[in-house]
């Protein structure tokens, strides 16, 4: 039995994924210990397949703003999710996002790059594309008749992993402000 870190800030907001799981996080070298002391943390261990694309969310969307072309990564997530699923019956998906991304600079230049100040831009950046990439998931899912969930992750530099809830869809939004009075 491995020894177990828990992430010190980490808050237990998300449901535990009670099947096997499919990982996806960026290709930094400074926190691949990190990731793995994560996934035994949330008691994952030995249960979850591990897809590498920089960038995590933006890298398989295919960097849909970047200069180059990677739309062809898009394509090989998708064919990296069916086998998964297809092997191992997966039903959670995580995406484990990072602050500092490399690929996030190389992808979107000044889009992409943050400072330790501005923590929020950063946030909803990451947001941004891992909303995207849940929406993508959600298609794929349905185009298939299979049901997935998608929790997203933005991990910092120590390691500590905040969970990014999911946003409350607009629709839902817009359903729960109170009704205009109806005119006299
Ligand atoms: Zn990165």
């Amino acid at each position: 039995m491995p020894f177990i870190r828990l992430p010190s800030n980490q808050e237990p907001l998300h449901a535990p994924a009670r099947g096997p799981v499919l990982l996806l996080t960026c290709m930094d070298l400074r926190l691949m210990d990190e990731i793995v002391d994560f996934m035994d943390s949330d008691g994952l261990n030995n249960r979850y397949d591990h897809l590498i694309f920089a960038g995590a969310s933006l890298g398989a969307l295919g960097a849909p703003d970047a200069k180059g072309d990677y739309s062809h990564w898009n394509k090989t997530f998708a064919d990296h999710l069916a086998v998964a699923h297809r092997l191992h019956g997966i039903k959670d998906i995580y995406v484990l996002e990072h602050r500092d991304c490399g690929a996030y600079r190389e992808f979107l230049g000044y889009e992409g790059d943050f400072d330790d100040y501005h923590g929020d831009a950063e946030e909803l950046c990451h947001r941004k594309y891992t909303g995207m990439l849940q929406q993508f998931i959600d298609d794929w899912a349905k185009a298939n008749n299979t049901t997935l969930r998608v929790k997203a992750f933005l991990m910092d530099l120590r390691g500590n992993v905040k969970y990014l809830e999911p946003q409350e869809p607009a629709s839902a939004r817009r359903s729960s402000k109170p009704k205009a009075r109806a005119k006299r």
